[in-house]
Formats: C-alpha cells, structure tokens, sequence
C-alpha cells in the first residue's frame, strides 16, 4: 500500500536496544538483571555541565540556534581540539550535531549510492553498514582481526579501495572490540591514502579520550597530508557521560560544509540551545571527572579481562581503549548470538553477540565493562555457573 523508497527493505538498526528493551522487560519482571550490553558510561554527567544547561533554561535560551550550532560552541571544540591534538581547525568548519550517530548518519547520506563504495570496519558500529545499505551504496568490510589486537591493518585496508571506493570510516579506539590501532599502521594507511586522493575518510574518534596503559589516541586530523579530505566524528556522549543529551560535533572538509549545514537546516534545524550550554562547559570547565571516569575503567578492564579468561572455553585479549572487552567464545561450542540470548534469559546478564556488529563478530561476544566491578564479577560468576551445568 505504500511505495516507500527501497532503501527501507535495507535499513538495519542497533540490537543494543533491543537487548536493552528485553533487560528492561525482564527486570520490569522482577528478575535481576546485570546489564553488561549496554554502549554508555553509568556515570551521572558531571554536575557543573548539568548547572550550565538549567542556567541557559533559566536565562531565556529557548529558541532556536543557528543550524550550525551556537558560536562559543564551536570555537570551544576547536580550542578544544587544538588542545588535545594540536591541530588548527577554523570554528566554521566545525559544526554541531544531536549526537556522533548523526555525524555518520549526514556522512554516508553524501557519499553513498548505487555504484559508489563504502568502507567500513567488520566488527564495527553497526550502523554504519546499515547507513550505506540504506544509500544503496556497497558495503565493503575491513576486516578487524583479534591476531591484530583488533587495530585495523593498513595494507588490507589500502588493498579493498577501488575505482568506485567514495568513503572510508574509520574507528580507533573502537566499539565493539576496544581495539585501538597504533599509530605506525595509521602511518602506513595514510601514506598509501596519497594514492587515492578521491576517497574522503570518515574517522569516528568518539572513544578518543579513552585510551588505557598511557596509549596516545592518533587521530586522524594529525596528518596534513589527508586533513582536507577527513571528517572528524566526535562528541559528548562518552567522555561527559552524556549520552542521553544527544550532542555531537563534526569537523568537514570546507568544499563540503555548505551541503551538511543544509541537511541540519532540512533534518532537525539545531541541537537544543541548553545543551549546547552544557556543552561550553564540558570542554571549558573542569576535566577531573573525566580522570576519574577513566580510571574507574581502567580498573574495571582488568578485572573483566581476569574473570573472563576463567571462563571455560573464553579468551579474552586486553582491550586498549573504549569500554568494552570482546572475548573469544568459540572454544564455548555456542554461537555468539544463542550464547548471549541464553545468558540474558536463563542467567540475567545482558551481553550484545558479536554477529550484531558484522560477520567477523561471530565467536565473540561484547561484553561492557559500564557497569560497576561488585555487578561484573557477580555477572561473570553467573556466566560461569551457566557455562559449567550447560
Ligand atoms: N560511534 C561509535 C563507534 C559508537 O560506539 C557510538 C555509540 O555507541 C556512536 C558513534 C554514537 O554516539 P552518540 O550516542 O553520540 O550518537
């Protein structure tokens, strides 16, 4: 009855929320659920980002902004980037988003269509692949491999570009792997990126403070040789704790502003006044609680990582960065999806099965460490007890 465009038959989505909705179900239930799917820090956002939103509320900023986002804004994540990675980046190439989704959401909007292709790393986000299956586009996996401590390798990703390849993303650190790759394999990708000038790369950085073991996050935006042809994703949702917000930034080329400053015009006019407030004070104001938010996961990782490789038939690598492990299942005998769905419904512990973030996700399971160290080792102690009577 209604003839919708095809990329409708295509579109994927997030099974994080599924699995969050059916955690929520259960524990509406009355069973005791540990969450260990869930994709954000369960930290509050700290309490002066929250102050500076009820200020601009109380002081009048009702309306809307300029589609780009508010000015301070801007120049404060390009002084902000410019701190942190020590790159000049003009304000007016910055603009602001609800959220990082929306970044590769506007992204694969402009690159993908019937003929093109698109890069994108397997295991990765899912909505990536879902987003260029949409456009019509070819979605070609890079494929992340644990022998590689889940870095992308630079040759096997120069190796999948074509004539018709338009985009590249990239994720360093990474959902769902925690991978982060070093920087000499990033060399090497963008020494081999001089061959190929058409192809712009989309860098998703949003995990790019969450490094572990003194590990430098490589953006991306670092290497002149390419930084014309890089769009930036970034954003609050992780570092802040403010997922629920929905505040993201992009940085793009100049030649390609104009055309997502229109999409914000067309798709959602602005990012709420206030929370561009808030966003002024995340990056301006104290940066402690992301300190401490850190080294809470850093801690966290060590003991997800000891009490997963006890598990029988698990082996779990050391992640580097983000907050998520993504143990080898395979020696368990379960496929990745059956095992999770098992785990949540016979032992109460969210996990999200590999497969949900590409075909190379199958043996692994992502496991995320957004939750306190009492929570995770009662839930790994109750994967063991499933693992050992099943
Ligand atoms: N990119 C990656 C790799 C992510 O894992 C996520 C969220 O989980 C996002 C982007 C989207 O972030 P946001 O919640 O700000 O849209």
């Amino acid at each position: 009855m209604f003839h919708t465009i095809a990329g409708f038959d295509r579109i994927g989505e997030e099974n994080a929320f599924a699995v969050l909705a059916r955690a929520t179900d259960l524990a509406a239930q009355g069973r005791e659920i540990i969450n260990l799917g869930i994709g954000q820090p369960d930290f509050r956002t700290p309490d002066h980002i929250v102050e500076a939103a009820v200020k601009a509320l109380r002081d009048g900023h009702h309306g809307y902004t300029p589609a780009n986002g508010i000015k301070p804004l801007r120049e404060a994540v390009a002084a902000d980037i410019h701190k942190r990675l020590d790159v000049e980046v003009s304000p007016d190439r910055v603009i602001i988003v609800p959220g990082g989704k929306v970044t590769m959401f506007a992204a694969i909007l402009m690159f993908g269509e019937p003929g093109a292709d698109i890069l994108y790393p397997d295991p990765g986000f899912p909505i990536y692949r879902s987003m260029i299956e949409f456009t019509g586009a070819r979605p070609v996996p890079i494929p992340i491999r644990e022998e590689n401590g889940f870095a992308f390798s630079a040759e096997e990703t120069l190796a999948l570009i074509t004539q018709q390849t338009r985009l590249m993303i990239l994720n360093s650190p990474a959902n769902p792997t925690g991978g982060v790759t070093p920087k000499s394999e990033i060399d090497r990708l963008v020494a081999g990126l001089a061959d190929w000038p058409d192809v712009t790369i989309l860098s998703d950085e949003i995990y790019g403070q969450m490094t572990y073991d003194g590990l430098p996050h490589v953006s991306l935006m670092t290497y002149p040789a390419i930084r014309d042809r890089v769009i930036l994703l970034d954003g609050w949702s992780k570092t802040y704790a403010m997922t629920g917000w929905r505040l993201g930034y992009s940085v793009w080329p100049d030649a390609l502003y104009e055309s997502v400053r229109k999409l914000a015009v067309n798709g959602w006019s602005c990012v709420s006044a206030a929370t561009q407030f808030a966003g002024i004070a995340a990056l301006e104001g104290p940066q402690d609680s992301v300190t401490k938010m850190l080294g809470e996961f850093d801690k966290r990782r060590a003991i997800v990582v000891e009490e997963l490789n006890r598990l029988p038939g698990f082996s779990c690598i050391t992640p580097t960065g983000a907050f998520y492990a993504f143990p080898n299942i395979s020696k368990t005998g379960y496929k990745a999806k059956d095992l999770a769905t098992r785990l949540l419904e016979e032992v109460g512990v969210a996990t999200i099965g590999g497969p949900d973030f590409g075909i190379l996700g199958e043996g692994y399971l992502r496991v995320s460490y957004a939750n306190s160290a009492e929570n995770i080792e009662k839930a790994i102690g109750r994967m063991g007890d499933f693992l050992d009577r099943n």
